[in-house]
Formats: C-alpha cells, structure tokens, sequence
C-alpha cells in the first residue's frame, strides 16, 4: 500500500510525502507516546496517514484534513483499500475552517502539521488549545530545507512563509511552554511536547 501511494506521487511528479524514515519516527513516537487521537493537517495522498495510522492501538483514531479536491479522492480510495480504513476520517476542506469543527472532540494527544508552511503559526494557534499538556506537536518541513536557518529569506522564496515557520520555530523553542527539537532531516522534522 505504502509503495502504492509512493508510486502514483511519483509518476504524478508530486512526490512531496514523508520519506519511510520519517514514517518510522512517526510510527515510533506514537508508540513511545501511546497516542491515541492524532489530526493531521495535509493529507496529500494518505502516505503519512497510513504510516501513523498502523502505529495507533485498535481504539487510536485519526482525523485527516485535505483542501485539494482530487487529493482527497486520491486519499480516500486509498485508505479504502488498506487494512486502516476504520482508524482514519478524511476531512475535506481548508484547514482554517475544519480544525474548530474538531475542537468540540479536544483534547488530542499529537498532531501532524504538514500543509502549507505559510499557515504553521495558526495551526499552532489550533494545537496549543486542543492538544493536551504533556501532548505531542510534530511539523514537517520545519527547516524548509535550511532556508528557515538563513538570517534572510533568498530571492524569490516568499517572505512571509520564510518568517511564518521562524515565528512557529521560535514558538516551539520556548522552554517554558515546550521541550522540543527540530530532527534534522533535510526538510526538518520538529517534534514538541507542550507541558503547559
Ligand atoms: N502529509 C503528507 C504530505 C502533505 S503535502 C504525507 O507526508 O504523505 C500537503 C497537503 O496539504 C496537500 O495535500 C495539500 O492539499 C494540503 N493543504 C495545503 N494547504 C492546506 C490547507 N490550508 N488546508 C488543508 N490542507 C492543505
Ligand atoms: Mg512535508
């Protein structure tokens, strides 16, 4: 299934998923953590997803959000086919609009940040309410691939999502809200527990 989805990614030259190694890290600190209610913020095709979704207990659940149309039918017939559909619940639609519908279900225990990078402090917005103390707070694409580490953003890279995810990282860094570490992974992978 997973090679499935890496597969289709590729021959649609959208291959912009987790790698397997980060599916592992994922599926290891969902084990450490015993977490049990995960959403995740960008679907894309469910490869992330299902990696998170094999490492929850049979009562785990996770809510999944995508705002592209043919991605989350792309996804969904996925998770359809895998042996995981129960665990997972797709939700359509901007991420700015569906995380309050998820709130009356609070609180969670991790949540996946891995849509676009402009919106990270919102979610984190989202995710300081909704998660609880001692809970988990994972963001891909954290160091942009080291451009989040330039004192300036380059030419053409857009400003703004370059100063959004130094906001977001130097939120996270704060040791009196989070004990956390961006892994550094070529695009960063930031793994938070907010103890607040
Ligand atoms: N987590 C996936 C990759 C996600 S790629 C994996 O590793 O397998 C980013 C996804 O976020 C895309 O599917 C895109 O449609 C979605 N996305 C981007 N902006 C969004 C937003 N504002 N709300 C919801 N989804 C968004
Ligand atoms: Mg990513």
């Amino acid at each position: 299934m997973l090679t499935s989805i890496r597969e289709r990614l590729e021959a649609m030259n959208k291959a912009i998923q987790v790698g397997a190694e980060e599916g592992r890290i994922l599926q290891l600190l969902i084990a450490l953590h015993g977490a049990k209610k995960i959403v995740e913020i960008g679907t894309l095709a469910g490869y992330s997803t299902i990696w998170m979704a094999r490492a929850l207990p049979d009562d785990g659940h996770i809510y999944t959000i995508n705002r592209d149309a043919s991605h989350f039918a792309m996804a969904q017939s996925f998770f359809a086919q895998s042996e995981c559909a129960g665990k997972i619940t797709q939700l359509e639609g901007d991420a700015h609009d569906i995380l309050p519908k998820l709130s009356p279900n609070a609180p969670y225990d991790l949540i996946f940040i891995d849509a676009d990078k402009i919106s990270y402090p919102d979610y984190l917005d989202w995710a300081e309410q909704n998660i609880r103390k001692g809970g988990l707070i994972i963001a891909d694409n954290s160091l942009l691939g080291g451009i989040a580490a330039m004192d300036a953003p380059p030419p053409k890279f857009a400003p703004t999502t370059w100063q959004n995810i130094r906001n977001f990282n130097n939120r996270l860094a704060d040791r009196s809200k989070y004990n956390a570490i961006i892994i550094p992974t070529i695009q960063g992978l930031s793994v938070a527990i907010k103890v607040f």
